[in-house]
């Protein structure tokens, strides 16, 4: 029983898809894989080789690996192939399907007990008799141990068990683990694909879409806030003061200090943002507020699944906050890009274009060779927080060299 055609041609795309802005080649690739995952458990024959246990999304940050990966588990978990409606897609979408293992790093990285305990679950037969999907986000955090107790498991696929990995990029994961994998390269969306959807889906104006989809370089979850949401807009403001500040040392350093806690700040907003809607879609999965027999078990089975998801929201909050400072250092070196691309006079599109007089006040203030410096200095403060070294130190060292120059 599916809407999705058996054959091998074309396979129409699955509304599930719908959401993958700019990944033209990465729908059909995965529709195709869906369509034969389909045929497969319907014993037609599929489309030969479009199905295959172990795939690895990549991807930069905001180009949607896992939400890909979601898709393509919601694809293959529905009965209709993705419709995107069905109890099984709802299911997914709030994480209580009993065939999607939602993995998701418990500190800053996986553990080997943590990985084994998952590959004995992922072992299990699929209890709605379609595909046991185990989906591992952030899959380039895994400990050296938890990459051989998963390159195990995916070296001995076990036959309805479909393996979804995200990491950034191909090379963030062991060789072996990678050549088992199916590669699915999400691509930065263009600016252009970025602010049709803030249009047509969240009634943008033009002009403020397409700044927005230019200052966030493509990443759709960003653009959106930035354009929608005033305290966004203005902590993005509060980053960028600050290579207008680096001239002297007092007003660089207190730019930083707000870097650092406009970075707290917006991983709160969008912590708070996310806590509360699962929160509740968990307690209407567990039909909080109905009455009847079974109710006081059900309401049991609830406050351990509320913990769990309690548990995995403070995790989220520390990685949010970590991504959040990187992502405003990232800000940070795309502005220092456009002023190289102004000093070299590049004719290439500006993602701060809307910056036009900061740009030139700081490009015609320096030199190209100033400004390569004060990249690398950024780039070595964006290394330095992944060793975990305290984010205002490194921040601070970072400010030393900007003003420097
Ligand atoms: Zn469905």
């Amino acid at each position: 029983m599916t809407s999705v055609p058996p054959s091998a041609g074309s396979p129409s795309v699955p509304p599930v898809f719908a959401e993958l802005t700019g990944q033209d080649a990465v729908v059909a690739q995965l529709s195709r894989a869906g369509a034969a995952a389909a045929a497969l458990l319907d014993g037609q024959r599929p489309d030969p080789g479009a199905m295959t246990h172990a795939w690895l999304f990549t991807g930069p940050p905001g180009s949607g690996r896992s939400i890909a990966a979601r898709a393509f588990a919601t694809a293959l978990l529905c009965p209709y192939g993705g419709c995107g409606e069905c109890p099984s897609c709802r299911q997914v979408h709030v994480g209580t399907h009993a065939d999607l293992l939602l993995v998701r790093p418990e500190g800053l990285s996986y553990g080997v007990r943590q990985t084994r305990d998952l590959v004995l679950r992922a072992a299990g037969a699929p209890a709605g008799g379609r595909w046991q999907v185990v989906l591992f986000e952030d899959a380039d955090r895994c400990t050296e141990q938890a990459a051989n107790a998963l390159l195990k498991a995916i070296e001995e696929p076990v036959p309805r068990t479909v393996w979804l990995l995200c990491a950034p990029s191909a090379e963030d994961l062991v060789p072996t683990i990678r050549s088992r994998c199916r590669v699915v390269p999400l691509v930065v969306p263009s600016s252009a694909a970025v602010a049709k959807v803030l249009m047509t889906r969240d009634g943008i104006d033009p002009a403020a879409a397409l700044a927005a989809a230019r200052a966030t370089q493509g990443h759709v979850g960003r653009a959106r806030r930035l354009a929608s949401d005033a305290s966004a807009a203005a902590r993005r403001a509060d980053v960028l003061r600050v290579p207008l500040a680096a001239v002297s040392l007092g007003p660089a350093l207190s730019a930083d200090a707000s870097l650092v806690r406009t970075a707290e700040d917006e991983a709160k907003a969008v912590t708070q943002e996310l806590d509360e809607p699962e929160r509740e879609s968990l307690r209407r999965a567990f039909g909080e507020g109905s009455t009847g027999k079974g109710v006081a078990k059900a309401m049991r089975g609830m406050a351990g699944a509320l913990k769990d998801l309690e548990d995995r929201q403070k995790s989220r909050a520390t990685r949010v906050k970590r991504d959040t400072l990187d992502q405003a250092l990232v800000d940070l070196a795309v502005f220092y890009r456009d002023v190289l691309m102004l000093q070299l006079g590049a004719g290439v599109e500006l993602a701060n274009g809307d910056r036009d007089p900061d740009l030139r006040q700081v490009a015609d203030g320096s030199t190209p060779e100033s400004t390569l410096r004060r990249l690398q200095a950024i780039m070595h403060c964006r290394e330095r927080l992944t060793l975990n070294v305290a984010p205002l130190l490194a921040v601070e060292d970072m400010t030393l060299s900007l003003v420097e120059g």
